[in-house]
């Protein structure tokens, strides 16, 4: 099966007259003295460099959408090729994991799964073909309530260099776009985890948020987006070629202090504690309830009561509950098995059907289901599937091939 890779490059004289160029453009647009005087050893780390632009979804899928009807897969194509002309000003090669409405489950090779997982295998093996220095996955996000909103840009856990990327394309896109409170984040996405190079998952903005749908609408507003990005990564660049370090102010130290302990619950008897989405645009994670589950008292075996409790769940928030629901409603808990200390979940096809979320609330709708269901068996983990079938995914950015384990970092 052939597999178009896309190699842009600019022939020699004027690739060193397009980095002079831009270096000087940088440098006035960068603003910093420091970075100003940094600049002659810089052309060395921007020009010849080699960027993978990966426009999410495509083709059958077409990702989040607005109310209005925009749809992820195309405002994420547009941005990848304003993306791209700003890395070809600046002698940067870029490939391009696709350039039309499609998407790659057809070059996935031997991989299994459903049509979305065998995408993310396509985009896996298309980025470790062209052997990138970065690469940039490009996504909108969608969650049930409208009031989150904000560009958001996530790396794998423990994938250092990832995290620095990520840190300053984040730092970048909040100056220029704010206001936006949001932080570089770890995220679990299949995406990052299985490519080697530097990579990060922009989430340009929400979909779901009236007033940033409207925005994303919009030519300009997406060109100031690439614009951002660009200079964010620039900046990375700019960054190791000064020792590693990010020079850029109020980046020196990006460790967060340590975080404050979550709040011990006490339950009574009867009662769980279900996760659910944060109730403001501050709170992008989740957030616990207290719900009394009569089966919890009268059952005695542990599959009924795990069902009773994750079919709270799926019911959404309660009544006058300022928390927002994770998972679609019309999703149904087939069946519960516990095998040691795995707990599988089996739920059918809505889950996955009727889901439309982008990688964050992916992300929140999973650990829901885990983080909820370790508060009653502590110390478990939970293999969720699909008519008995382990390897889906709810929205394109996530596998679930294996148990997981409770995460503590989606609670803050
Ligand atoms: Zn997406």
């Amino acid at each position: 099966m052939s597999v178009r890779i896309y190699v842009v490059r600019i022939p020699g004289v004027a690739a060193v007259f397009a980095a002079a160029l831009l270096l000087l453009g940088v440098g006035v647009w960068l603003g910093g003295e420091k970075v100003w005087r940094a600049l002659t050893p810089l052309s060395g780390f921007v020009s010849g460099r080699t960027v993978i632009i990966d426009p999410g979804h495509g083709g059958p899928d077409p990702g989040c959408l607005s109310a209005a009807g925009l749809c992820e897969k195309e405002i994420v194509l547009d941005v990848a090729r304003r993306l791209e002309i700003y890395f070809q000003r600046a002698a940067v090669y870029t490939v391009l994991t696709r350039r039309e409405d499609r998407d790659l489950a057809d070059e996935a090779g031997e991989a299994g799964g459903g049509r979305k997982v065998r995408d993310l295998e396509g985009r896996i093996a298309l980025a470790r073909r062209s052997r990138g220095d970065l690469l940039l996955s490009i996504h909108a996000n969608a969650f049930p309530s409208p009031v989150w909103s904000g560009a958001q840009t996530f790396y794998y856990p423990g994938r250092e260099e990832s995290r620095r990327l990520a840190v300053l394309v984040q730092n970048v896109l909040v100056e220029r776009l704010g206001p936006n409170t949001r932080k570089a984040k770890a995220g679990e996405f299949r995406l990052l985890e299985k490519v080697p190079m530097p990579a990060v998952l922009v989430e340009i903005g929400f979909l779901s948020n009236p007033r940033e749908a409207e925005l994303l609408g919009r030519p300009e507003y997406r060109e100031r987006i690439a614009e951002a990005i660009f200079t964010g990564v620039v900046q990375y660049w700019l960054c190791q070629g000064q020792g590693g370090e990010p020079a850029v102010d109020g980046l020196a130290g990006v460790q967060p202090p340590p975080a404050a302990p979550l709040p011990q619950w006490r339950l009574k008897q009867g009662e769980a504690l279900l996760y659910f989405g944060g109730p403001t645009n501050l709170d992008d994670f989740l957030a616990p309830e207290v719900r009394a589950v009569p089966a919890l008292a009268q059952e005695k075996s542990l599959e009924k009561r795990i069902q009773a409790v994750v079919e709270e769940l799926l019911a959404g928030p309660g009544e006058g509950s300022i928390l927002s629901p994770t998972l679609p409603r019309r999703a149904r808990l087939r069946k519960v098995r516990v095998r040691g200390e795995v707990v599988q979940l089996d739920f059918d096809r809505a889950l996955v059907e009727s889901f439309h979320g982008g990688a964050r609330s992916e992300e929140l709708a999973v650990y829901s289901l885990v983080n909820t269901v370790t508060e009653l068996v502590p110390g478990c983990r939970v293999l969720i599937t699909v008519e008995g079938k382990a390897g889906a995914t709810l929205a394109g950015h996530m596998v679930l091939d294996r148990p997981l384990s409770r995460n503590e970092e989606v609670l803050r």
